[in-house]
């Protein structure tokens, strides 16, 4: 038995294993009978300090490295997610009750995103600039801006964690993880992937624990220029305050309630399939889950006969299965929550399609209609594998339902014209929007993000330098006739 089951995982701060400043270490179950899966430090504000300055050391001691040395732990390192693909799906699997399907998802996307950064470092560039100045030599560089603080939720804290540390790293800065409680041991891989990569002591940091507890001390000390957050809205909103408290740069990735629009010109047979990948992949928590889904009137029968078969279908038995679709819910706190929405639009009066009832802490894949704007399923986000199902009789109908709520993820048209397909892309308000094909969609070097309450700033190998670098202006008075008003 490895030592960290018996006390528990161990932060991973400046290359070595450090124990939690009180000694203390919580509990993270295995979601599918709540069973011990792993322990990890119980992080203090002092523990995060200490991470934060092994890493502010680091990024000073590492700052000259060349393009080239960080090209080739991003190269080394996908290599490395590619030969570990199976041990981190399985981790994901008993940490976070993974179908194994959605695992593999995570280990190509990882393996694909580092592929991708390994062409970021040579790609950071400044411009020569005319001066109005006559003789004035004037450029811009873009610098690192230090310490980068990332968060995780724990729904893909594989992928999170990739694209958070791949890019700060790529960019010349350290790294501190603070990772969703209900995933340590991913974040302990991460570790390893990247000590074997080659990346140097300090530079890659991890603070285990409570992010209630010790999040404010990461985000709010004065060392860290940046955060990079994933998770929830109200978390995100109050990270928001403390990073224009410090004046520092954030991306916030949060939230959502993302429409699927189907016309009744569509291919029902595609939209039934992307509707099923879109909301019950990985039981709907995922933030871009297809949670309200829109059907044109004259095919709203049809689509919903073959929606709640396909649904029904669906498997939930061994999550090492490829063929299963629906695992656990993360916990007890959400598996409160998703029951609580069935049964409030249940007891308002909501039809239920498909599903509504569980086996163990399976929440079967759930179909409602007759949803009304009383119900809490109706604008909140449930973060299961629930849906609501609205009729429209037309685009200007289908535009305004999808717009009225306050997330803006991602959303989804059906429709074989394409003069609705872009009006409906143009309109809507969303970070994402994808035609004839699911809401849940992501590649490293697309701007993936929302608007509204789904979040602020975009991420990926393109949009992440907004957050991950800083422009510095030199200029250079020179004699010569040269950079001057010509
Ligand atoms: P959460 O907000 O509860 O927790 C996310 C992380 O924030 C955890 O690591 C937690 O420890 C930490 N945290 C809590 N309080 C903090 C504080 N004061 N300061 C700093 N960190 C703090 O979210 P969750 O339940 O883990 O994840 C689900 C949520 O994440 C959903 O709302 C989902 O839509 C969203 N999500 C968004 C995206 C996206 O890319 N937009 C992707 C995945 C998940």
């Amino acid at each position: 038995m490895r030592k960290d089951e018996v006390r528990g995982l161990d932060h991973w701060i400046g290359g070595s294993p450090v124990a939690p400043g009180d000694g203390a270490y919580f509990e993270s179950l295995n979601p599918i009978d709540d069973s011990l899966y792993s322990r990890a430090a119980a992080g203090t504000p002092a523990d995060v300090d200490r991470a934060v300055e092994a890493a502010d050391t680091a990024y000073r001691r590492n700052r000259d490295l060349s393009a080239a040395a960080r090209e080739g732990w991003m190269i080394k390192a996908s290599a490395l997610m590619e030969r570990d693909a199976s041990q981190f799906a399985d981790t994901l699997v008993d940490e976070i009750g993974s179908p194994i399907a959605k695992a593999g998802f995570e280990t190509r996307f990882a393996t694909s995103f580092l592929r991708a950064a390994a062409g970021v470092p040579r790609r950071i560039r400044g411009e020569t600039i005319p001066s109005d100045a006559p003789g004035r030599v004037s450029m811009s560089f873009r610098e690192p801006v230090g310490v980068v603080a990332g968060i995780t939720p724990f729904n893909v804290p594989l992928i999170k964690g990739i694209k958070q540390s791949a890019m700060a790293l790529a960019t010349g800065n350290a790294f501190v993880l603070l990772p969703s409680e209900a995933a340590p041991r991913v974040a302990d891989q991460l570790a390893r992937l990247w000590e074997e990569a080659g990346v140097p002591e300090g530079l890659f940091n991890i603070v285990y624990g409570d992010g209630a507890k010790i999040g404010d001390a990461l985000t709010g000390h004065p060392k860290v220029r940046a955060i990079t957050f994933t998770g929830s809205s109200r978390v995100g909103r109050h990270i928001a305050r403390i990073a224009a408290e410090g004046f520092k740069k954030y991306t916030l990735e949060l939230g959502g309630k993302s429409p699927l629009v189907v016309c009744a010109d569509a291919d029902i047979e595609k939209a039934v399939a992307a509707a099923i990948f879109s909301i019950f992949m990985y039981q709907g928590q995922v933030c871009m889950g297809a949670s309200r889904i829109y059907v044109e009137r004259p095919i709203f029968d049809r689509f919903s006969k073959a929606f709640a078969a396909a649904a029904a279908k669906l498997s939930s038995g061994d999550l090492r299965d490829p063929a299963t679709m629906l695992g656990p819910i993360i916990s007890g706190r959400q598996r409160a929550r998703v029951r609580q929405h069935i049964d409030d639009a249940r007891g308002k009066g909501a039809e239920i399609l498909a599903g509504g009832e569980w086996t163990g802490h399976v929440c079967h894949a759930t179909i409602l209609s007759g949803v009304q704007p009383g119900m809490e399923v109706a604008a909140q986000e449930t973060f299961g594998p629930v849906t609501s199902l609205y009729p429209f009789d037309d685009l200007d109908e289908a535009l305004r339902l999808a717009n009225d709520t306050e997330y803006g993820l991602s959303a989804a048209i059906f429709t074989r014209d394409i003069d609705k397909a872009l009006r409906f892309a143009r309109e809507i308000e969303s970070g994402m929007v994808h035609v004839n094909a699911p809401t849940l969609h992501d590649e490293p070097h697309v701007p993936f993000g929302g608007s509204k309450a789904s979040g602020f700033g975009r991420e990926g190998t393109e949009a992440d330098l907004e957050i991950m670098t800083e422009w510095k202006w030199v200029s250079i008075q020179t004699d010569a006739a040269v950079g001057g008003a010509h």
